[in-house]
């Protein structure tokens, strides 16, 4: 997911970049192309670059352990720039470009975002409901009821 920006002139450009999600390193429950949208804003001295991408996963649902697909889809903007002033400090957002670099790199911001993009709690439906044989196991007693019991217990004495 390489753009060249060697004689890039000023303004917007927008790029549509693909590659295999294997080639960027994602795990094997993701399948297929990473799409991503790239917009470069060139100014005389940095280029804003503008992200959207999306791949597609399996997934392995928290609530009923059934398996789903599902496209996980990021957006977030990075800053490139060829001069380093005191106050610039180069992180993830961030980075300075050596006067020679003409060539930006998203493979990895594009795979970090995205990682962080899988919502921690993954259901395959957001009213998935756990099926009973494993609802059966484990048969905890919500508080609120235990209450409620012991009130009904409480009455018949
Ligand atoms: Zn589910």
């Amino acid at each position: 997911m390489k753009i060249n920006i060697s004689g890039l002139s000023e303004g917007g450009h927008q790029y549509d970049l693909s590659g295999s999600a294997a080639e960027l390193g994602l795990d094997s429950n993701y399948s297929g192309d990473v799409l991503a949208n790239i917009t470069l804003e060139k100014s005389i001295h940095q280029i804003v670059a503008t992200v959207e991408a999306s791949v597609k996963g399996v997934f392995i649902c928290d609530r009923c352990a059934g398996e789903f697909t599902e496209v996980v889809r990021t957006k977030f903007t990075s800053v490139y720039t060829w001069e380093q002033t005191e106050e610039t400090a180069e992180d993830d957002d961030f980075h300075v470009l050596r006067k020679d670099e003409n060539v930006i790199d998203f493979s990895s911001p594009v795979k970090e975002y995205l990682m962080l993009a899988v919502p921690l709690k993954l259901l395959c439906k957001s009213n998935c409901v756990i099926p009973e044989h494993i609802e059966a196991k484990n048969d905890t007693v919500d508080p609120r009821w235990e209450k409620l019991q012991m009130l009904k217990q409480s009455e018949k004495n």
